[in-house]
């Protein structure tokens, strides 16, 4: 373990030496020739840097497998290491889990379904994952700080949505574990066995949760992996089910790479699979299964229409369009990366979308006043630049925030394009960054069809004062999620996924509860 002194001193003295550099890069920008600009950054300025620290929760200097309840290197001894986006610094080393250990973590948690977890009455089930909720409330402020430190998002994002989420879920969860006898009236409700969890690094703890709480509710039993840019909070997770007693071998945690969620999924074993990612691997995933009886259920992309209609509250739309887009720098599944304004108010609306996004903070993602912190690794702010930088020599008017930019880090303005149309790629692609393409309607029919002209159907969001309109506008949508009004709103007792290239199955509510389940009469 490094000592506390030698964690905080490390990273005071770099979050110092960035803070310096925001500041001098600010300066160099103020003079900019743009009114609106100019305007936003003489009230900007005046916030000094409000940065958490990690003093009180030392990160290790590496981190094994959880298998069968306790904490082993994997077997081949082979690591690899998660890197702060923030500052380019090594978080920490971590095992790296190959076929053995995949197959020592599937046993585990096999021998554990059938020797307690399946066994043990849905009750005992329930007080096992309340106490995990609590756990995660006690520990709310280290997992935010982790979460924000591994994989770079704001910590007022990991604080104030990430964490409660998380524990919600499992409180949720909780509720229902002794009452699935009542789910159907004459049918049983059976559990499974092992499930295989695959989640993505945009909302580490937040997709464990979603995985977790509801097989286990169920009576199944997991090894879930976490992407590889963040492993960390997973681990930390582990803990906290040592911590609640969690029987042995009900909960593993392998981390490593594609190679080692593509041995967990095809482990024979394996019952059911629950996979949160990108279209491709989905895809992949869902071929290597078409030939068993493994059940699956895939949360895949999204290129989601943000629907703005000119009757609509539009101060509120604007900050429904800035959450949807620029929420956790776009890397969000269903990020509102298209937004479709109705023309009479398309200009002002995007006059004063600029003026807003001048106001959001780019910075270090443990400063408390930062609205948009770094993005996850430098292969996906890459691929973000590629695809802007396409978007720009294709022609489209661009424009991004000059608000300045930590030098050191993975960081990009949030931005859009205009004029963009369902042929270009802009409003195709999935781009996974703070990027919006905006387009122009004239009737809610046209709005409708833009909306639904992409491979995709994951979410969508409309803006208008009048209730039949958007009952009308929503019903006719290709979307697995439609948010009226608002944009970004997640509960656990409310269903969420997708249709189309957006996947299939649902997490999240009774729904979320039975691909976990097998209901016989
Ligand atoms: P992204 O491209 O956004 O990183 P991915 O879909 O590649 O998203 O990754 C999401 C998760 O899927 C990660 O945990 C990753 O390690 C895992 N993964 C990647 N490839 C495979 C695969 N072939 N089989 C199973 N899991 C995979």
């Amino acid at each position: 373990m490094l000592s506390e002194a030698e964690v905080s001193d490390h990273k005071v003295s770099k979050k110092t030496q960035h803070t310096h550099k925001v500041k001098e890069n600010l300066q160099k920008k103020r003079s900019s020739g743009d009114p609106i600009k100019n305007f936003t950054q003489k009230f900007f300025d005046p916030y000094a840097p409000s940065l958490e620290s990690l003093k009180d929760f030392p990160i290790q200097k590496n981190y094994s497998l959880f298998i069968n309840g306790e904490f082993k290197p994997a077997v081949e001894k082979k690591t690899f290491t998660s890197i702060n986006p923030a500052d380019e610094t090594i978080v920490s080393t971590f095992s790296y889990a190959g076929k053995k250990d995949v197959d020592l973590a599937v046993n585990s948690a096999q021998k554990a379904f059938e020797g307690t977890w399946s066994k043990i009455s849905g009750a005992e089930r329930g007080k096992y994952l309340f106490r995990i909720a609590r756990i995660i409330q006690e520990r709310s402020k280290e997992l935010a700080l982790l979460e924000s430190f591994d994989g770079g998002k704001p910590i007022k994002e990991a604080r104030d949505v990430d964490i409660p989420l998380c524990a919600a879920h499992f409180f949720y969860y909780a509720g229902w574990a002794d009452k699935l006898q009542y789910l159907y009236p004459g049918k049983a409700a059976k559990p499974l066995g092992v499930c295989a969890q695959i989640i993505p690094w945009n909302f580490p703890l937040l997709m464990a949760a979603w995985k977790l709480a509801p097989a286990l509710a169920a009576g199944n039993t997991c090894v879930l992996k976490p992407a590889e840019t963040t492993p960390l909070t997973s681990l930390i997770l582990a803990e906290i089910c040592q911590e609640a007693g969690l029987p042995a071998g009900v909960v593993n945690i392998i981390t490593g790479d594609g190679v080692t969620g593509a041995h967990l999924v095809n482990h024979p074993k394996v019952r059911k699979v629950a996979f949160t990612g990108s279209t491709e691997v989905g895809k992949l995933i869902s071929q290597s299964l078409s030939k068993t009886k493994k059940s699956l259920t895939l949360e895949l992309g999204g290129k989601s229409a943000n629907i703005v209609f000119s009757d609509a509250a539009l101060d509120q739309a604007l900050e429904g369009v800035v959450q949807g887009i620029y929420f956790n720098q776009g890397q969000v599944c269903c990020a509102g990366s298209r937004l479709l304004l109705e023309e009479p108010i398309a200009k002002d609306f995007i006059e004063k979308l600029k003026l807003r996004m001048q106001s959001l903070k780019v910075g270090l993602p443990l400063d408390k006043n930062t609205d948009i912190g770094a993005i996850n690794s430098s292969n996906q702010l890459h691929k973000i630049q590629h695809l802007v930088d396409i978007g720009k020599k294709d022609g489209h008017p661009y424009y991004e925030t000059d608000n300045a930019l930590p030098e050191k880090g993975y960081f990009h303005p949030p931005c859009f394009f205009t004029g963009t149309s369902a042929v270009n790629f802009l409003d195709q692609v999935e781009i996974f960054g703070p990027v919006l393409s905006i387009s122009t309607f004239r009737t809610p029919q046209e709005a409708i069809k833009k909306a639904n002209n992409t491979p995709y159907g994951l979410a969508a969001g409309i803006w208008s004062e009048k209730g039949s309109k958007v009952h009308q506008v929503a019903s006719a949508l290709k979307a697995g999620v439609v948010w009226a009004n608002s944009y970004n709103k997640f509960d656990p007792c409310s269903p969420f996924g997708g249709v189309k290239e957006s996947g299939i199955g649902r997490e999240g509510g009774l729904q979320g509860l039975l691909p976990y389940l097998e209901l016989n009469s």
